[in-house]
């Protein structure tokens, strides 16, 4: 029985803005905002982020970094008890949806030359049509160098685009028809050029293209095939709104939480637990592959981390008796979409780091679930350290859903819970985020890497 009378007040769950939470640290949020619209205008790829967190650890003493084919990494902190305790991970993903090129992606039609895509992850097609788009990655030329590609970027760079039909013509090819069938993925095509050869007899463009490609970058047209290129939008993060409150960023989808687990590693004081961030590739096609979350890469990371810290522990013993948090972003509350919401259980912008208790979808089924007592414990962390936070569930019961990384770490018997910002037009070329649901989210992961 509780000593205390208590008013309705202390009864009832009363959620209150992120920012009446936060007030008075606005210096605080907007610095941290900054930062990290650096690094998301500068980041864009998978292949971009562990370069840019290698580069970014390096000279830190006591922060280890393991890399997974420069395509996802850990980053690992020792903590004060043995691994054999187990750990504390924060896992988040590099990846983000884009257009990939196809292996053969170069062609000639109408005195243009377009390169083929097929696109990464959930996207919504007509999204990506008449919007600049810039070019990035690598190539592994025929002698075996490897060259790094980023067009589109610098205001002195040319970009890219993909044409979509004037609307006095659309009658038939568009409007009449479904959303889903209106736009289709193999006219993503990437406009790469139009001046033609004037020596050669056909192919002219493509000829010319061919020929600058070589001056420009010494490829061929069969380095394609041995190429990782993703066109992704072109152009800078932007605060949004005459309040500066928001941001608006490709990528948020995922690398607002791998930006907010690396900064809380560096930040945080005291390690009770041997703590790793743990930040994985593939997530957006379903976590496949060897850099992607189903790769087994925590085990290796576990072998060598034993091996530097010089204990003798078991992987699967330590990650058995491990908490994690898979840091990966919800979608927030629309306004202009009300009716795809459950408004009791969605979360909303600006309301601080949003706990998603399970994933999945129609019955939660493929879902991960965070167990009561692991939410108990979850929630009292946040509570002590006053982080703004609430809970969403994505869209009503029968809407859709998703699914995170979290079961395919939940495997080895940690507990897992999703903790995330919510996001709106999550997936979009240009996804929104509050700046006060970005920093809470780093205050909940330093939280749980320093409390005990
Ligand atoms: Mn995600
Ligand atoms: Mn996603």
């Amino acid at each position: 029985m509780p000593k205390k009378k208590q008013t309705g007040k202390d009864l009832a769950l009363e959620r209150k803005s992120g920012w009446e939470q936060l007030k008075g640290k606005d210096k605080e949020i907007n610095a941290y905002s900054k930062e990290y619209i650096s690094f998301i205008s500068g980041v864009k790829t998978e292949r971009e982020a562990v370069s840019y967190i290698k580069e970014r650890l390096k000279g830190k003493r006591g922060i280890y970094s393991i890399e997974n084919r420069k395509k996802a990494i850990a980053v690992c902190r020792k903590g004060n008890l043995p691994l054999s305790e187990g750990l504390r991970i924060i896992v988040a993903h590099l990846d983000s949806p884009r257009l990939d090129l196809k292996v053969n992606p170069l062609y000639e039609d109408t005195d243009l030359v377009m390169l083929k895509t097929h696109y990464y992850g959930g996207i919504k097609k007509y999204q990506w049509l008449a919007r600049p788009l810039a070019l990035h990655g690598v190539v592994i030329k025929k002698d075996g160098g490897l060259i790094h590609i980023e067009i589109g970027e610098d205001e002195k760079d040319p970009c890219f685009t993909i044409e979509d039909l004037l609307p006095h013509l659309a009658g038939k090819a568009q409007y009449n028809k479904n959303l889903k069938d209106a736009f289709q993925g193999e006219k993503l095509n990437i406009i790469f050029g139009s001046i033609p050869d004037l020596k050669a007899k056909d192919g002219k463009v493509k000829k010319n293209i061919l020929q600058l490609l070589h001056k420009k970058f010494g490829i061929i047209e069969e380095d394609f095939v041995s190429a990782d290129l993703e066109v992704v939008p072109a152009g800078p993060a932007r605060e949004i709104g005459i309040d500066c409150s928001l941001i608006g960023a490709y990528g948020h989808d995922d690398r607002i939480c791998a930006w907010a687990a690396l900064k809380a590693i560096m930040d945080a004081k005291d390690l009770p637990l041997t703590t790793i961030a743990l930040l994985v590739d593939k997530e957006e096609i379903g976590s496949e592959g060897n850099t992607g979350a189903k790769s087994r890469f925590i085990e290796e990371v576990l072998w060598e981390i034993s091996e530097r810290f010089k204990e003798d522990s078991i992987p699967t013993k330590a990650l058995y008796r491990s908490k994690a948090i898979s840091g990966d972003v919800n979608g927030a509350f629309d306004p202009e979409y009300p009716d795809v919401h459950e408004k009791t259980n969605a979360a909303k912008l600006g309301y601080g780091v949003c706990i998603t208790k399970f994933t999945g979808s129609r019955g939660k089924s493929g879902a991960s679930e965070a167990s009561a007592e692991y939410m108990g414990w979850i929630r009292a962390i946040l509570n002590r350290r006053k982080v703004p936070w609430q809970t969403g569930e994505l869209g009503k019961v029968d809407e859709g859903g998703g699914g995170t990384v979290a079961k395919y770490l939940a495997e080895y018997g940690m507990d897992i819970v999703d903790i995330g910002p919510a996001l709106l037009s999550m997936h979009a070329p240009f996804e929104l985020a509050s700046k006060v649901d970005a920093y809470a989210t780093y205050l909940a992961y330093l939280a749980f890497m320093e409390e005990k």
